[in-house]
């Protein structure tokens, strides 16, 4: 995985690619998820970005969040409702799948187009037509079972 400064880079240039605004507080807010290396909560960031932001509100992280997961730069963990950084910053629109620690809350983010197209495949022989999936699985990561 790339180093902070790398990925903070990455975004400045794809935001500069895209023509949007990536503000300082969406930057520090991408900046507090990516140095946690593990799935944040929207009030766990609040309370992080109060330290440099004291006058940061819960719409303030909200609209930071939003704009990231629109540009791709974080993903939400629908299942623990929490949000990660993306491990591959610019793949747009990629489909990932995660692997969720319960007891430390590390997530890990695989791309497997393979799993993918198999799931879409078989949505079609349903006639389901897929928008937007999303591949949760819980479990013990390497570190935790380790120790
Ligand atoms: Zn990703
Ligand atoms: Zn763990």
């Amino acid at each position: 995985m790339a180093n902070t400064a790398q990925t903070l880079d990455k975004a400045r240039q794809l935001c500069d690619e895209r023509g949007v605004r990536l503000t300082p507080q969406r930057l520090k807010t991408l900046e507090l998820i990516i140095q946690c290396g593990r799935s944040m909560s929207a009030y766990e960031l609040l309370d992080l970005l109060k330290q440099t932001e004291p006058q940061a509100k819960p719409p303030t992280i909200y609209r930071a969040l939003d704009f990231l997961l629109e540009q791709g730069f974080v993903h939400k963990v629908e299942s623990t409702n929490s949000y990660i950084a993306c491990c591959a910053l610019g793949h747009a629109d990629h489909c990932s799948q995660l692997l969720i620690c319960d007891q430390c809350g590390f997530v890990e983010e695989c791309h497997d187009d393979e799993l993918a197209a198999l799931l879409m495949q078989r949505a079609e022989q349903k006639n389901f037509r897929v928008e937007h999936h999303v591949v949760e699985s819980h479990g013990i990561c390497k570190k935790c079972r380790d120790s």
